[in-house]
């Protein structure tokens, strides 16, 4: 998520990471020709470390399947819905535990909610909310199954829920005249593989808290029929209308959250040089159209994916929100609020980290928000360079957890700010050829994981100078480093 720092009136808000592109994988499967996701891993002196995979590596097969049927009221007010998940751990437990969103401080504080109507499956025994830090009813929805749940063992389970969306501003759901949006607008699963779940609170500041798995993903919208869906994952054309209403679906193999718009949205499509289907809509009255709205982001998808590899996702959606404040990352999906082009870009960069390169957005924010920011700092070239010195005079470890910042002013400026200036230092000590191919290969071997701080400072083993700087501002601590 990225706030407009710049507009004086701007609720700053967060943007959520987005995932990616192993989706291009299955495109090329399913067209009989093969992957094109190979990583550009060998930087011309071929010193690329011993690490570095040459292809990206492959989502987890047991990852968990979600569906999600929703149906957005009349009124446009309200989402009911039905989540199913089959769920295989990789370490043993007895209990299955979501995030709700809608019910954080900052959402629930306009209007957001959500709760939990109805519980199904075989190995569930009790169910209950936990406070978690957020309104009522609660953060967390944990279900107690009947016994211990083996890794690589799977189990099923289907919870009802409904989210009343509150008055919109630039919030991850929201309901204005003519749309509606709802995004991580349903209990997430909260699994962070290979560790366990992830029961952390939530915080005051404008931030993300959550840590999801990706998860192969479909989705199922009913709205009035006078209305385009704009979400995660490729969609399909909606059905004829009947009864006044029409159903949107769509499929991300590879989603760890999900995105839902819904408006009268004026729309564009284009495909980038790259293959992948970029739609963006408009609501009447927008700064910009459609058209020109999608040129900006093929550009952005294909000079990022020149850096850090191919865009993660067959598709990417973008719908402009009538509010102006900054944007919201979701996997293949970006709910922008003001059509601001440095937003956008800090956007993309997130369908790469957070989205596919996932982390715990509470414990380690900089792996998602300072990367983006770097993104956006390096790729769009306007305004003088950043006096990095002095940015990274600013006071505060940029590898901080979100319960470790008083406001958010402080958040930004440590995170986004330093973090940002932090990564691009460490590019200029290394030497730029040798950074940005190490980069790629932290990506390629990360790809579809919880990623840590100490995967990032493996995959800059050979260049010390890097480390220096990333340790120096906080970034990473010793324990974090190779060796
Ligand atoms: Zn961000």
């Amino acid at each position: 998520m990225t706030a407009r720092r710049v507009a004086p009136a701007a609720v700053a808000l967060l943007l959520l990471p987005g995932c990616a592109s192993f989706s291009q994988t299955l495109a090329a499967e399913r067209d009989g020709g093969s992957p094109t996701t190979a990583a550009p891993s060998s930087p011309a002196d071929g010193d690329d470390g011993p690490s570095c995979p040459a292809e990206r590596a492959e989502p987890d097969p047991d990852r968990p399947v979600v569906d999600l049927d929703f149906r957005l009221s009349d009124d446009l007010d309200t989402v009911t819905g039905t989540e199913t998940v089959v769920f295989t751990p990789d370490v043993a437990t007895d209990e299955m535990v979501f995030r709700l969103v809608p019910n954080s401080p900052g959402a629930a504080g306009l209007g957001n909610r959500i709760t939990v109507d109805g519980v199904r499956g075989d190995d569930v025994d009790q169910a209950g909310y936990e406070d978690a830090g957020a309104d009522g009813p609660g953060g967390l929805y944990v279900l107690q199954l009947d016994g211990e749940l083996a890794a690589g063992e799977s189990t099923e389970v289907e919870l009802d829920f409904t989210v009343s969306l509150g008055e919109g501003g630039f919030e991850r759901l929201g309901a204005v005249e003519g749309a509606s949006w709802w995004a991580s607008g349903f209990p997430l699963l909260a699994w962070e593989p290979g560790v366990g779940w992830a029961r952390d609170p939530f915080v005051q500041i404008l931030g993300e808290t959550a840590t999801s798995p990706v998860a192969d993903t479909t989705v199922s919208v009913s709205v009035p029929e006078d209305l385009t869906v704009l979400m995660t994952g490729d969609q399909d054309e909606p059905t004829a209308a009947e009864d006044g209403r029409r159903t949107w679906t769509s499929h991300e193999p590879v989603a760890r959250d999900v995105s839902v718009a819904a408006g009268g949205f004026r729309t564009a499509t284009l495909r980038t040089p790259g293959g992948v289907e970029v739609t963006t809509g408009v609501l009447p009255g927008a700064d910009v159209g459609p058209g020109e709205l999608a040129d900006w982001v093929s550009e952005d998808v294909t000079e990022l994916a020149d850096r850090f590899g191919a865009f993660p996702y067959a598709t990417l959606t973008v719908p402009l929100l009538p509010d102006e404040g900054g944007g919201i990352e979701y996997p293949g999906s970006i709910l922008l609020a003001g059509a601001n082009r440095t937003v956008l870009e800090h956007e993309v960069a997130h369908m790469w980290f957070y989205g596919m390169v996932g982390d715990s957005q509470f414990r380690d924010p900089w792996l998602d928000e300072a990367l983006a920011t770097y993104a956006e700092s390096t790729a769009g070239g306007e305004g003088p360079p950043p006096d990095l010195d002095r940015v990274l005079a600013t006071e505060g470890d940029v590898g901080a957890a979100m319960d470790e910042f008083d406001g958010t002013e402080r958040y930004f400026d440590v995170v986004y700010g330093k973090g940002g200036a932090a990564l691009l230092a460490a590019r200029q000590a290394a030497g730029p050829p040798a950074f940005d191919a190490a980069l790629r290969c932290y990506v390629q071997a990360n790809a579809w994981t919880i990623a840590t701080p100490a995967d990032l400072a493996a995959a800059l083993a050979d260049l010390p100078a890097a480390l220096d700087v990333l340790v120096r501002a906080g970034a990473l601590d010793e324990e974090d480093l190779p060796g």
